[in-house]
C-alpha cells in the first residue's frame, strides 16, 4: 500500500511556496504490534504551521528537513493493533501531511464520540483547538459585564468564537477584519458589536470610533501595526491577550525581523498586563471549555464557521489562504471522504 505525504524540502522566505514542500508517493509498512494505520480524512490548517517550519525559536521543535509537514488532523482507523482504537474508529491527533498514518504505541490519537454530536469538521474548529484557543484566551483575559473585548483576525477560526463567548460574558465585541463582507458577516450574523476593516485607508480612526470607551481586553491574533494601534486605546488596568502575530509570521526565520511593537508604554501607562498563550498548556481548561462550546453551539449563539478546500495537493496553496486572507473560519483540507461511521 501508498500513500502520499508532503515532505519539508526548505523554510521558506516570507510566504511558503509550493516548492518548499515536496509531493512524494511512499509506501506504508505493515501495522506492527502496538501500531494503528489511519486514513487521513481532514487536516486542519494553521497559522502554527508556518512557525514551525521556520528556525525561529518557537514553542517546539521546527520540522526538520526532508521530514513530513506536521499537521493536525482527523482520521479513520483502517487497522489496529492498539488495545485503545478498533478499525472505524475516528480519531483526532497529529496525523501529519500524509494521506495514510501509522500511529505507534506513544502516538496520542483522541477517539472520537460515537454518536458524533456535531459535523466532524467542528472537532478541528469550534469544538476543536481554535474553539479551545478563543476560550482559553478569554478565560485569561477576564472580560467583565460591560467591557470592550477588540479581537483581530476576528473572521478567522479562533476570532470568530471569540466574539460570541465575549458577548455570552456580557462584554462587548468589537472586530477587526480584512474587507467589508467579512465585517457585515461578524456583525450581522454573528453579533459582533462593531466590526473595523483592516483594508480601509481610515482603519484607525474607525477602531477609535467602535471603541469610544476604550479597549479593556485585546485578544491579539495578528500583531505588528494594529496591535500597536488597539495599545494606544488600552484602558486602566487592561488584559492584552497575545495569542498570535499573524503579520509578522512570513518573518520568522534566520535573519528577518519582525515590528517591534511601538505602542508597549501604554503596557506601563495603564498598569495593563499582557500574557501570552499556548493553547496546549491548558488542557485543564478544556473540559469546561468543550461544554461551553458545545452548548452555545447547540443554542445558535455560536457558529461553526469553515472553509473546505478539497484534495491533498491543495495543502501548500491552502497554508498561504491564512496569509491572504481568503477564507473565513476554521480553513480545512479535505483528503477523503469517510466511508465508516462518519459516512
Ligand atoms: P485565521 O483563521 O484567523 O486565519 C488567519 C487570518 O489572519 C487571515 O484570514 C487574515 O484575516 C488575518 N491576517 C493574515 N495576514 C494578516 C496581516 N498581515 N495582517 C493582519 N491580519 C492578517 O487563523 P487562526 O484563527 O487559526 O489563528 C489566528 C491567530 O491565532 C494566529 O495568529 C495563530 O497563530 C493564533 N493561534 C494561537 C494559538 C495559541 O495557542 N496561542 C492556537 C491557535 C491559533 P483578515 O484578512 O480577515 O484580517
Amino acid at each position: 500500500m501508498t500513500g502520499r505525504a508532503f515532505r519539508l524540502r526548505r523554510r521558506p522566505d516570507g510566504v511558503p511556496a509550493d516548492e518548499d514542500f515536496e509531493l512524494v508517493e511512499e509506501p506504508v509498512p505493515d501495522v506492527g504490534d502496538g501500531e494503528a494505520l489511519v486514513r487521513t480524512l481532514l487536516l486542519s490548517v494553521d497559522p502554527a504551521n508556518r512557525i514551525w517550519i521556520s528556525d525561529m525559536r518557537g514553542y517546539r521543535p521546527p520540522v526538520p528537513l526532508g521530514e513530513v509537514m506536521d499537521g493536525t488532523g482527523i482520521g479513520e482507523v483502517v487497522e489496529s493493533r492498539r488495545d485503545d482504537l478498533r478499525a472505524g474508529d475516528l480519531v483526532l491527533g497529529r496525523l501529519g501531511w500524509r494521506e495514510l498514518c501509522l500511529l505507534g504505541s506513544d502516538d496520542s490519537a483522541t477517539v472520537l464520540p460515537d454518536p458524533l454530536p456535531a459535523p466532524l469538521s467542528a472537532y478541528l474548529g469550534v469544538l476543536g483547538h481554535t474553539g479551545l484557543t478563543a476560550y482559553v484566551g478569554l478565560e485569561i483575559g477576564g472580560p467583565q459585564p460591560g467591557e470592550t473585548v477588540v479581537v483581530s483576525a476576528a473572521a478567522g477560526a479562533v476570532g470568530s468564537v471569540v466574539g460570541p463567548l465575549a458577548k455570552a460574558r456580557g462584554a462587548r465585541a468589537v472586530g477587526i477584519a480584512g474587507g467589508p463582507e467579512k465585517c457585515r458577516r461578524l456583525v450581522e450574523e454573528l453579533g459582533f458589536d462593531a466590526c473595523v476593516d483592516r483594508h480601509a485607508e481610515d482603519w484607525r480612526d474607525r477602531l477609535d470610533a467602535a471603541t469610544p470607551d476604550g479597549v479593556d481586553v485585546d485578544f491579539e491574533n495578528v500583531g505588528g501595526e494594529i496591535m500597536d494601534h488597539v495599545l494606544l486605546r488600552l484602558n486602566r488596568g487592561a488584559r492584552v491577550v497575545l495569542c498570535g502575530m499573524i503579520s509578522q509570521y512570513d518573518q520568522a526565520g534566520a535573519g528577518h525581523a519582525w515590528h517591534g511593537q511601538r505602542a508597549v508604554h501604554q503596557i506601563l501607562m495603564q498598569r495593563a498586563t499582557m500574557r501570552g498563550f499556548i493553547v496546549s498548556d491548558h488542557a485543564d481548561l478544556f473540559p469546561a471549555g468543550r461544554e461551553e462550546l458545545g452548548r452555545l453551539l447547540a443554542e445558535g449563539r455560536l457558529r461553526s464557521d469553515e472553509t473546505i478546500v478539497d484534495g491533498f495537493e491543495q495543502l501548500p496553496a491552502a497554508l498561504r489562504r491564512l496569509f491572504t486572507g481568503d477564507h473565513v473560519g476554521k480553513l480545512l483540507v479535505r483528503v477523503a471522504e469517510p466511508t465508516g461511521r462518519a459516512a
